[in-house]
């Protein structure tokens, strides 16, 4: 597959047309919502919006990457060629089904998807035959090329943690999975070591300040190895590290950020309660003002659930209603950092002493989960647990703001995590195409196999550069949150269908517990279901987004 001008010249083309069929979409959709004030009466069209602009917006992250890298990447070019024609025709067929909705007048029909141009290159882009030779390819490799990247930081940073992942975590992480073990101490010693939990952190605080392209590729390789035992515990400082970064004072980022950094403490994100999910700014939780002894601070009481980590964490960010007033809403929120003791096991129950005084009770017990074992998600009851005023982020009211800022960098690491563990599927499927033997030869030989090894390849390979891209635009602009969300919302739909496709490849071994690709097809479920359930990101904040832009 060597380089070919005429074929990134193909692909442009094919994108400037794309690209003119969502700015129409956008257009129209703004008129239909209002300017994005009506997407509820909407919901099914804007998430059509949300997905086909994230669709476009991962295409072009792709071609650029192709371009950029050159022969560096011997797949990048014939990828964003293939993956450009499938959303072209995906965007054929929706303008076929809803053309009032997304303004599809034969003029713009002519111009774009039922040019002959467009006709060509998708029919051309979909051949079986080109699909099928990155697919051979891919099993000969036994996986996908490296992804090209520019920087020796960058690539130096990917050899370590990769090393690290596969000696230290892909042995364990199956043991871990089958038992719903903690993740053990050894790991997150040897994390915090090589500096994993402070990469994102500046150096005046403590860490790397690596910024956000190194936290994916660091995700990606750890999320590779084990989503849950790995690549997820670096979500929980990066969500709490953003938020106090966005709002928190000198002196609390010079209190915390340090110690997140080194791995000393272990963060836990509780938002979610049993009643509250998606709906936020309804969160009950109540904190009120007091004293305990002399200390100035607030009596946190309520219910919790889905709080991943906590009772490894020594830390809590949690949401709290400090404004008794429901109908506040968002503004009544206030972020705290909860300080707590570590407990193994799946079951906590935490009493607090303040100088010899009750500083309240927080009772923890895990919901069992078919996959994303290793930290255990818990449910908790609050009473009167006390923290001291100095633990209030960013000052009364400001939670909401907070969290989501947090959000969005938990989103981006998402991306990462999601991309690293559908890489992880499809070497697996490589190597067991490659491999078994049916009807006297390897089942990698047969078309169909290397069709659908292409098809995963060629979406991996968009997951991923959607997710630098995002990395790059939150370097750029930390308040950046629709790049993040697009990248979560198309990385973890990647993973689930890749893990689902590549179990198939397993046949019945696939779903033989003690081989790893059973796991990732249980891990990648939770994916699009936590920071922003997936029709949640893609109305709140995808389209949210897109149709209230001018
Ligand atoms: C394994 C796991 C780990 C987790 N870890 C954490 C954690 O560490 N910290 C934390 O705080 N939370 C965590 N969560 C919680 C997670 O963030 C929530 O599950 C998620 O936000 C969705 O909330 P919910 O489950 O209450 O679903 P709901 O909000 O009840 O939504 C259910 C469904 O209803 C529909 N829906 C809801 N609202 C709308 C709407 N306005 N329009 C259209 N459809 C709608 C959607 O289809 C949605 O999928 C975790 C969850 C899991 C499963």
């Amino acid at each position: 597959m060597p380089a070919s001008p005429d074929r990134s010249a193909q692909t442009r083309g094919a994108l400037e047309r794309l690209d003119q069929v969502v700015e129409t979409a956008l257009e129209r959709g703004r008129q239909l919502t209002h300017g994005g004030r009506e997407i509820d009466a909407h919901q099914a069209h804007c998430e059509r919006l949300a997905y086909l602009a994230t669709e476009v917006a991962a295409c072009a992250a792709l071609a650029d990457y192709a371009d950029e890298a050159g022969e560096n990447d011997p797949h990048a070019g014939e990828e964003a060629a293939i993956f450009t024609a499938m959303v072209a025709s995906r965007a054929r067929a929706l303008l076929a089904a809803y053309p009032d909705e997304l303004g599809a007048s034969s003029k713009l029909l002519d111009a774009t998807v039922d040019h002959p141009g467009m006709r060509d290159f998708i029919r051309a882009g979909l051949a079986d035959r080109r699909i099928e030779a990155l697919g051979r390819d891919i099993v000969d490799r036994r996986g996908t090329p490296d992804s090209y990247l520019a920087g020796d930081e960058e690539r130096l940073t990917r050899e370590t943690v990769r090393s690290f992942a596969r000696s230290e975590v892909a042995p364990i992480a199956q043991q871990i999975h089958l038992n719903d073990d903690l993740v053990p101490e050894s790991i997150i010693a040897k994390m915090a070591e090589l500096g994993f939990f402070g990469l994102a952190i500046p150096e005046a605080y403590g860490g790397q300040g690596m910024g956000n392209v190194a936290m994916i590729l660091t995700t990606e390789e750890l999320s590779a190895a084990s989503l849950a035992a790995a690549g997820s515990l670096i979500t929980r400082p990066e969500i709490l590290t953003k938020a106090l970064l966005a709002g928190g004072t000198e002196a609390q980022k010079r209190a915390w950020l340090p110690r997140i950094a080194s791995g000393e403490l272990m963060v836990a994100i509780s938002v979610t309660e049993p009643d509250t999910g998606s709906d936020v700014a309804s969160v009950k939780l109540r904190a009120e003002r007091g004293a305990l002894g002399a200390a100035p601070g607030y009596f946190l009481s309520g219910n919790k659930a889905w709080c991943t980590f906590a009772g490894r964490a020594n830390i809590f960010a949690m949401l709290a209603r400090t404004d008794p007033d429901p109908g506040k809403g968002a503004k009544g929120l206030s972020l705290f950092i909860v300080p707590k003791d570590t407990f193994p096991g799946h079951e906590f129950v935490m009493r607090q002493k303040v100088g010899g005084l009750d500083g309240g009770t927080i009772q923890g017990k895990a919901d069992r989960t078919p996959g994303y074992r290793g930290m255990h998600s818990f449910t908790m009851q609050i009473e009167r647990y006390f923290v001291p005023e100095e633990n209030l982020v960013g000052g009364e009211g400001r939670g909401f703001y907070l969290q989501m800022s947090g959000f969005a960098a938990g989103r981006l690491q998402t991306g990462g995590r999601a991309t690293g563990l559908a890489q992880a599927a499809l070497e697996a499927a490589a190597g067991y195409a490659g491999e078994r033997k049916q009807f006297g030869q390897p089942i990698g030989r047969y078309s169909l196999t290397q069709n659908k090894l292409g098809r995963m390849a060629v979406e991996i390979a968009a997951a991923r550069q959607l997710t630098y891209r995002a990395a790059r635009a939150l370097d750029q602009d930390e308040k950046r949150s629709l790049e993040p969300a697009m990248a979560k919302l198309f990385a973890c739909d990647v993973a689930v269908r890749t893990t689902q496709e590549a179990q198939l490849v397993h046949g019945g071994w696939g779903f033989a517990e003690e081989f790893p690709i059973c796991r990732y097809v249980l891990d990648a479920l939770v994916l699009p279901i936590f920071e922003g359930v997936k029709p949640i990101l893609e109305l709140k904040v995808i389209a949210r987004s897109l149709l209230s832009a001018q």
